[in-house]
């Protein structure tokens, strides 16, 4: 009888730990491990990395007339993080929607010395964002007053694109400028949906521990 206990208590037990092992991180630890991430300088060293390879990629290009790098905005050039820490890492609509129009984000130290970088080679800048059309001037403000001076164009979402998923938008508004003549040399974001699809060019892949979107 024991025979077949014992071999039944070590599935049950291994049932068990099978279980617990794929049981999700507590939320509260979660929230501490990204914090002490990004506040002990470790996702600082990550995207000195990730700039750093970004230039040697895009020193082996020379830029023409039309030649463009699109970058996102939002956790790829301006910071949301001490934002989200107060908020507890929640998202409230019309708490973020007041703090986009505030046009107050900080610059990504490592990405806007990547842009500079561009700007010096010749290449255009585009910035492409999910912004909102009532969005457009707070985020030129804020990106002139960061010191994003030199760009192409801010593109936002206009109405009949507010419902496209961002990989859909992206990729549609990336088609739209290939097709309208420009060469599409890179794109730089902290999603990957602001990097899947067609006419990407280099792909720079920005950290972004705080959210996603698809
Ligand atoms: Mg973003």
């Amino acid at each position: 009888m024991r025979k077949t206990i014992v071999p039944f208590l070590s599935f049950c037990l291994m049932i068990f730990l099978t279980g617990c092992s794929s049981a999700p991180l507590n939320l509260e630890i979660a929230k501490d491990d990204v914090m002490n991430y990004y506040d002990s300088g470790k996702y600082d060293a990550e995207l000195d990395n990730v700039v750093k390879h970004a230039e040697s990629k895009f020193n082996s290009t020379q830029p023409g007339d039309s030649t463009v790098v699109i970058f996102d905005v939002d956790e790829t050039i301006l910071s949301s993080y001490d934002f989200e820490k107060e908020l507890d890492f929640g998202y409230v609509t019309p708490l973020w929607d007041k703090f986009i129009l505030e046009a107050k984000e900080p610059a990504i130290k490592q990405t806007k010395s990547l842009y500079d970088f561009l700007v010096k080679k010749g290449f255009k800048i585009i910035f492409l964002t999910g912004r909102k059309n009532d969005q457009y001037n707070a985020t030129y403000n804020n990106l002139i007053n960061d010191g994003f001076t030199k760009f192409d164009t801010l593109i936002v979402r206009q109405p009949p694109e507010y419902d496209l998923t961002a990989l859909k938008y992206k990729t549609l508004q990336r088609t739209e400028l290939t097709n309208r003549g420009y060469k599409i040399a890179g794109t730089v974001g902290d999603q990957y949906s602001d990097l899947d699809g067609p006419y990407h060019g280099i792909q720079v892949k920005i950290p972004n521990y705080l959210y996603i979107i698809k």
